[in-house]
């Protein structure tokens, strides 16, 4: 065992493995900034909407709970694994904090009893607990997934089974995967008329991470289907087409190049993938004993100002695609806006950006 001290709340952690999950209660280090970013949310949703029980329905070592237990939520936490249970319940007490840890799948509770907040954030796939998840949230549903393999495309097959879209491995690949992910918790809700509205997103090293508000009712879940489409994206120039709607029409041609390798993603998620005074708020929420706080707040910084486009670019990959060096993004993204169009960087990765421009527009912008 070592001891992990982590946003106030000391809790005691297997020692993991270097590689895989192997037997030991799982821990992942790598996941302080999520957690960081979840307690704030957690904050600035209070702020909202009332609210007072969270369900940690996946907890393992129980530190997601205790951390919201720590700041005052009414926590329940669950584990099917014996060793998890004892584990967490000893982190509780070790913090002289009150939390309810039951030997109990997910699926099972919440077919009992509802929580103002569901957290979902197992090892892999959401997908085995989304409809559970959506039935028993009142308010909002945190979810992670870290099958990136299945979401963004690189296991093609995996992806249309699980999570009922047509993925594709594009260069933006980060963002194809959280929109998958956003596209079924968005129907999985509505066959429940349940809408949908994501609070916050991130896709953040290798995972896909969300935070959606719930509301009933048929109009609201009808609304969030709305947001759902398709993008056409052509292979040999990188031009994309956005459509909404559930039947696709995909372009026999690339309307940029005449190009014929032009493959189509969906349904995914157009819509925002964040509201932006809720980033803004739950960025006041970090506090200085985070230990990602400076992290999560850039993060939070730059999905605030991110436009709302659907798809990203790599400005490495279209340089790269017009022999051209790539300069300082930032220069790049000022001569985009020079010549009238909308830009900002992105969170999913230091060359990366938006912008209301087609691909040749920003060719032109930016052929300095
Ligand atoms: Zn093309």
């Amino acid at each position: 065992m070592e001891t992990v001290r982590e946003g106030g709340v000391v809790v005691r952690v297997p020692e993991q493995p270097e590689h895989g999950a192997g037997e030991a209660v799982f821990f992942n280090p790598e996941q302080e900034l999520n957690r960081d970013v979840t307690v704030a949310v957690l904050r600035a949703f209070r702020e909202r909407k009332r609210a007072e029980t969270y369900l940690d329905a996946t907890t393992a070592t129980g530190i997601r709970g205790v951390r919201a237990a720590a700041d005052g939520w009414d926590v329940t936490c669950l584990d099917v694994d014996a060793e998890a249970v004892e584990l967490a319940r000893a982190n509780f007490r070790a913090n002289d904090l009150r939390g309810a840890v039951r030997h109990r799948d997910a699926n099972v509770e919440l077919h009992r009893n509802r929580y103002d907040v569901v957290d979902v954030d197992p090892f892999g796939s959401p997908v085995p607990f989304a409809d559970a998840a959506v039935r028993g949230a009142r308010k909002l549903l945190c979810v992670t997934a870290t099958d990136t393999a299945p979401l963004c495309g690189a296991h093609f097959r995996a992806g249309i089974r699980r999570y009922g879209a047509v993925p594709r491995n594009t260069e933006y690949h980060a963002e194809m995967g959280l929109r998958v992910l956003l596209s079924a918790m968005a129907r999985t809700a509505a066959r429940y008329d349940v809408g949908v509205t994501p609070l916050l997103s991130h896709a953040t090293r290798h995972y896909v991470r969300t935070y959606l508000e719930l509301d009933g009712g048929a109009g609201v879940a009808d609304a969030a289907v709305d947001e759902l489409g398709f993008v056409h994206h052509c292979q040999d120039c990188l031009h994309r087409e956005h459509e909404a709607g559930l039947l696709s029409h995909p372009p026999e041609r690339c309307p940029a190049c005449g190009g014929e390798r032009v493959v189509t993603a969906g349904p995914i998620w157009l819509g925002a993938i964040r509201e932006r005074e809720f980033v803004a708020a739950t960025a006041d929420a970090l506090d200085a004993e985070m230990g990602t706080a400076d992290a999560a707040g850039k993060l939070l910084a730059t999905l605030e100002a991110e436009l709302d486009e659907p798809t990203h670019y790599d400005q490495h990959r279209l340089s790269k695609q017009w022999s051209r060096a790539a300069g300082p993004i930032d220069e790049f993204l000022d001569a985009l806006r020079s010549a009238g169009f909308d830009a900002s960087r992105t969170h999913y990765g230091g060359t990366t950006f938006k912008t209301d421009a087609t691909v040749s527009a920003v060719r032109d912008a930016t052929s300095g």
